[in-house]
């Protein structure tokens, strides 16, 4: 398997100055599969649902080749619910809801036909949980990835240090990085977390792209400047998905390949903001992706 992803499988209620949404499909794994899916056909979730999530989404990413054997139906509860406001600014949100529901108790559990995946992303969720998962490999994967937020910084502040000194990347935003590191520079911030394990740190910073600290490299790939954002749900998990994905097809992670990766990533993460939920990101032609990463590249070279 190319690329194994732990993570929430959701339903959202959305909150823009665009419009509102009820009820829309999401969950950082959702979004995840549906990015890495334009690089590879051999993916596989391991998730928590319940018996309300829909079976077309199960279907869907199964025919672009994201296996859901790793989700556990929970037929007699809840999926996952999460409710967002964002700002006039749209790069920040309140959250206005979270209930856990199946998620307060999930043991993942990865099938063995997962547990020699090259490459892992642990979407953010519990860190014990995301731990688990790194256990049950039978071989290290090539690159260990994960996303966590500042809400695992206050709750579990031990249990979230161990689970990156497990890890070789982690993606956080400029506010989390610094945060975890007490730095305000995102120069020093870096160095402190590469210190706690992740040799690769990537810092998202929303609508003014991100900076990716390899070893003592560093690249910044801008985000690109878009006349229509209807709803950024998603964008940091697609972004990490087209990342992954794209790393977990090329297999390499030579400096080059991440640079590339990223950009693939942001490019992906730039579709995923025009419309609500997964309606855009799952609707993409390869030649609209070529498109856009010609327009990232026309952005940056002079
Ligand atoms: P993003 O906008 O990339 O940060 O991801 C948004 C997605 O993360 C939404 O679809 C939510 O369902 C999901 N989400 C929000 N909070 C959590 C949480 N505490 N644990 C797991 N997933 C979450």
């Amino acid at each position: 398997m190319d690329l194994l992803v732990v993570g929430s499988m959701a339903f959202d209620d959305l909150e823009t100055p665009f419009g509102k949404e009820t009820n829309v499909v999401g969950g950082a794994a959702t979004y995840i599969g549906y990015a890495a899916s334009y690089c590879t056909d051999d993916i596989g979730i391991v998730s928590v649902v319940g018996g309300d999530f829909p079976q077309e989404v199960m279907d869907d990413l199964n025919s672009r080749g994201v296996d859901t054997e790793g989700v556990q139906i929970k037929v007699n509860e809840k999926s996952f619910f999460w409710s967002g406001r964002y700002h006039l600014d749209m790069n920040s949100r309140d959250t206005l809801d979270t209930q856990l529901n199946v998620l307060a108790t999930f043991d993942p559990r990865v099938p063995q036909s997962y547990r020699n995946a090259k490459y892992l992303l642990l979407g953010n969720l519990t860190p014990t949980v995301q731990q688990q998962v790194i256990e049950q490999m039978t071989t290290r994967p090539k690159l260990v990835a994960m996303d966590t937020m500042n809400f695992w910084m206050n709750a579990m502040p031990t249990e979230l240090a161990h689970t990156i000194s497990m890890v070789d990347m982690l993606l956080v935003n400029d506010e989390e990085a610094r945060q975890l590191s007490g730095e305000y520079s995102l120069v020093k911030a870096a160095r402190k977390i590469q210190a706690m394990g992740p040799k690769y740190l990537v810092i998202k910073k929303g609508e003014h792209g991100a900076l990716l600290f390899c070893q003592d490299q560093l690249f910044f790939a801008p985000a690109l400047p878009l006349e229509e954002v209807f709803d950024p749900t998603g964008a940091g998990d697609t972004f990490a998905g087209g990342m992954l994905g794209y790393l977990a097809k090329a297999d390499d992670l030579s400096f080059d390949t991440m640079k590339r990766a990223i950009i693939y990533g942001s490019a992906l993460a730039s579709f995923c903001v025009e419309k609500f939920g997964t309606a855009r990101l799952k609707a993409l032609m390869p030649s609209q992706i070529e498109q856009r990463l010609q327009e990232f590249s026309s952005l940056v070279s002079y």
